[in-house]
């Protein structure tokens, strides 16, 4: 499998509206591009994960994503080519902020450490949002929130039987064996 990294313009911009009060050290954009058709591109806005330790992250798991899906014969659809991915990182307490998220809490008392937001309203663009938890932490949680992504990226909805959740939960397991 042939995985490469090239710095790309992400263009057009869309503030994530939940976070567009917050101010980020870093924001980058990267794309990489697999077996030459799958590109992702993605915008990263960070403040102690490294973009580096990142950018490995989303590498090994999308690499570890596409052979769980093909363990479980989930074929590549591509109905959704151009999605964008934004991911965002912020204090455990600004993701934690029913203010913001409410829409996507449903942890009662339960701490959420990342979330994924597929934004129905913006279709062309997905938003994975991370706390820094130290680095095994983060993998895990880069990777669970990154499957939800290709989840939906490769419409694996229409070939998965159990939910998206189940697909990140399953996939989490055997990306920790
Ligand atoms: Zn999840």
């Amino acid at each position: 499998m042939l995985i490469f990294l090239t710095s790309l313009a992400f263009g057009q911009q869309t503030a994530y509206p939940p976070l567009s009060d917050q101010n980020w050290k870093i924001c980058i954009t990267n794309s990489f591009s697999q077996e030459k058709d799958l590109t992702l591109n993605y915008r990263a806005c960070l403040d102690d994960i490294s973009a580096t330790f990142l950018k490995g992250e989303i590498l090994g798991a999308t690499q570890a994503i596409f052979s769980f899906a093909e363990f479980h014969d989930l074929r590549r659809l591509e109905c959704s080519n151009d999605l964008k991915l934004e991911i965002y990182e912020v204090g455990m307490k600004i993701l934690n902020d029913k203010t913001r998220f409410s829409k996507y809490q449903n942890m009662g008392n339960l701490s959420a450490w990342g979330l994924y937001d597929p934004r129905p309203f913006q279709p062309s663009i997905s938003t994975m949002i991370l706390t820094n938890h130290g680095d095994r932490w983060n993998k895990v949680t880069i990777a669970h929130e990154l499957s939800h992504y290709w989840f939906d990226r490769l419409c694996w909805n229409r070939l998965w039987e159990k939910s998206p959740e189940d697909f990140a939960m399953d996939f989490e397991k055997y990306y920790l064996k």
